[in-house]
This record gives structure tokens, sequence and C-alpha cells, in this order.
């Protein structure tokens, strides 16, 4: 029998290169689902793995296929599969279980020698034209989503942040009557890749009053993405964080995604009392060493007397997804438009290479069109 094999982009750290090869389809097993992906994503996240030459690789492989955010459509089902269909369109989820995580959680897995993420590390992507998957790991999408399933999975990370935040900060059953009662709870939201977009439309629909630091003019791409949302845009470039008022600006939910330790501890006065914060950006050069010269002790009597929470919050668990899926029905008859804009940098599977030598500022979901 020979086996079939589709087109895929492989990562190879030996040499640093990254090229089209032929990929073995892994036949079906009664469980699982062959995938046609119609679209990979290759974002700033994608390019920090392409660079990478101590890149994790599947088992017994010298080269990873990249693509951690994909959509594709069902072709073919295991005779043991019920929930899908061929022509389903569904979304990958990136997180491979370690299978013994309860509720498969594996987001929450304290082990990450036993689990993998799908074209980050130990696992491949989804830059390929063919994928075999067990059901568990897809999210059915419906048909009026189709143009927006890209961003299903940074709503996602988006999703379990708030409501990690949200589950915490129920801790307290307090109320202060000195607080004024017509004032809606206020967000800050710093750094403006796909997850803090997403963040910025999710939070939009539980009406908070929303604020984004970002480091970029309001009138480039990025910005401009936001502006059929209400929201208080600063450029910190311009307008340095210790110049801001801290009364004006005190926020009780804090989302940070640039993932640079030095910004996280300029915004932390700006933390109301027992307000919470989540980091959603690992740092990039947490290996390097680099040491910085920062004042902890302002910083953490800020979050002692003020009774105030800092977590880190990554990935997304099944619920997330679901969730994902019910708001983004809710933007999409809201901003359609808006967020489709978000998809620009469309390119063919052959001409990857064009895609990655983009200026990765000129663009926010650049991806592969594998149709
Ligand atoms: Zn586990």
């Amino acid at each position: 029998m020979t086996t079939q094999t589709t087109r895929a982009l492989a990562y190879f750290p030996s040499d640093g290169a990254t090229r089209l090869i032929d990929f073995p389809v892994k036949p079906l097993d009664p469980n699982e689902i062959l995938v046609r992906i119609t679209r990979v994503a290759l974002t700033r996240r994608d390019r920090l793995l392409l660079d990478n030459r101590e890149a994790v690789l599947p088992e017994g492989e010298d080269f990873i296929v990249p693509g951690h955010i994909a959509m594709g459509r069902v072709v073919e089902t295991g005779s043991l599969v019920r929930d899908f269909e061929e022509g389903d369109i569904v979304v990958p989820t990136i997180r491979r279980d370690c299978d013994r995580c309860i509720d498969a959680r594996s987001d929450l897995c304290p082990h990450p020698e036993r689990y993998q993420d799908s074209g980050l590390t130990g696992a491949h992507g989804f830059a390929r034209e063919l994928l075999t998957i067990r059901g568990r790991y897809l999210v059915k999408v419906p048909p009026h989503l189709e143009n927006l399933a890209m961003l299903l999975a940074p709503l996602s990370i988006a999703e379990k942040a708030h409501h990690e935040a949200v589950q915490i900060t129920n801790r307290y059953n307090f109320y202060c009557y000195h607080q004024q009662e017509d004032v809606a709870p206020r967000a800050l939201i710093t750094g403006l890749g796909p997850v803090g977009i997403m963040m910025a439309y999710l939070l939009s629909l539980y009406n908070y009053k929303l604020t984004i630091f970002c480091r970029r003019e309001s009138d480039d791409l990025k910005a401009k993405i936001l502006d059929p949302l209400e929201i208080e845009y600063i450029n910190t470039l311009r307008v340095p964080v210790e110049g801001l008022e801290k009364a004006e600006h005190n926020f009780m939910q804090l989302f940070e995604t640039t993932g640079d330790p030095e910004y996280l501890l300029s915004i932390m006065p700006f933390m109301s009392p027992n307000a919470i914060m989540a980091l959603m950006g690992a740092p990039e050069d947490h290996a390097s060493g680099r040491a910085l010269d920062v004042d902890l002790n302002r910083a953490l009597s800020g979050v002692v007397m003020g009774n105030q929470i800092i977590f880190g919050s990554i990935k997304a668990g099944r619920d997330a997804f679901e969730s994902a899926v019910k708001h983004l029905s809710e933007l999409s008859d809201l901003y359609s438009n808006s967020l489709e804009s978000l998809l620009t940098g469309t390119f063919a599977m052959s001409e990857f290479q064009r895609l990655l030598d983009m200026d990765m500022r000129d663009v926010i979901i650049p991806s592969l069109l594998l149709t």
C-alpha cells in the first residue's frame, strides 16, 4: 500500500531553512477525522519558531511543520466519529493532551514534558494540506462564521484569561458604599497583537469602560481595527505611562499581552485596590538572563497594600473555545467588516517566503491560503 502524502511547510533547525516538503498523511483510525486545511496563519509567534535553532521537534523528526492557528473542512470521518461530518468547518485546537489531565484541561497541565503544542513545541502544526486528527482537538464553526474562523484561537485565549479573572475576583463578596454607582468597571489592555485586539472586542461585549496602552500611532492599521469600539487609545511612546494621571487611569482588570517585563512593571501603578492583572504574553528573551533594574519595593508594596492579584494565563481549554464560538457570532453581527480586516496579508502556499519577508508591523494575522 502506498502512503498518501500531502504538501507541507517544514522548518529544519539544523540548517535554519524553511521549505515545502511531501509529508505523509497518517491513515485514519476509527476515532479520527481527515481535515483539508484551507487557511493557516504565520504570525509573529510562528516566526519566532522559524528563527529558533533550539526548537523542540516532534519525536524522531529533524523538522517541524509550523502553524498553530488554522481552519479547514472535514473530508472524511473514522467509523466511530459521531460529532462531525463531511463538509463541516473546523478549527484545530493547539495543545495535544497529556491524556491524564482532568476534564482534558491540559492547558493547565503542570508537566510540559508530557504535552505538545502543535506547530510550536514537540508536535507538527497545521501548515499542510491534509491533517489527520482526533475529534477532541477540533472545534466546529457554524457556516456563517467561516470568514472569521481564524479569529477563534486568539479569541479563546482572551476568553480564558477573562473568565479566570472573573472567577478569581469572585472570591470577594465585597462592596463599598463610597463607590459611585454609575461608574462602569474599567479594564486596561496592553499590546495590540491578535490576542490584545480580540481581548478588546470580547470585553466590549461586557460593557467595560476600555483603555488600551500601546506603542503605536492610533492611525495605523492595527489601531484602526479598534475604531468601531468605544475605547480610549493611548500611545505610550508619545504619552509615557509615567506622565499619565493615576487617578484617571485606575483599572479593576488589566490584561497584559506584550510579554515585556519592563512594560508590565510600568503599568502596575495603574491597578486599583483589589484589582487583578492577567499576564498573557511570555517574555520573548526569558532565556537571555537579561537583568532588569527595577524598584521592586514599590511594585510589590502596591500589590500587598491593595490586595491585588497578578496571574498568568496561556492557551485555552475546550470551554474557552466553545464560548469563543458564541461570542464570535455576536461580534460578527456587530463588527463583521472590521474583524475581517484583521486577516490581510494572504498568500498561496508556494509563496510562503513572500509572507515571511513582510514587515509584521503591516499585518495582524497574515496567512497562507491552501485551496
Ligand atoms: Zn496533564
